[in-house]
């Protein structure tokens, strides 16, 4: 958790509002803080092992998340 890049950022960043018009704009926005974060492999593999529904994390949205769990190895 000390090492994650987003630990500074306002969280709504990282939990946009949908995913068109506006929230693109604040999904990239996450997805760029993740690129620079140390730890994005682990978040990933946190989320995907508990099911996070909503949000971005490690560079990923949960549309992205639930297809890497229909097709795994992605
Ligand atoms: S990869 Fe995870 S811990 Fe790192 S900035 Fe993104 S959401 Fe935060």
């Amino acid at each position: 958790m000390s090492w994650a890049r987003c630990r500074k950022t306002d969280p709504e960043v990282f939990f946009p509002i949908g995913s068109v018009g506006p929230a693109l704009d604040q999904i990239d926005a996450a997805k760029r803080i993740c690129a620079q974060c140390r730890v994005d492999a682990e978040c990933l593999a946190y989320a995907l092992e508990t099911g996070q529904d909503h949000g971005v994390w490690g560079g990923t949205t949960p549309e992205e998340r639930r297809a890497m769990r229909v097709l795994p190895g992605r």
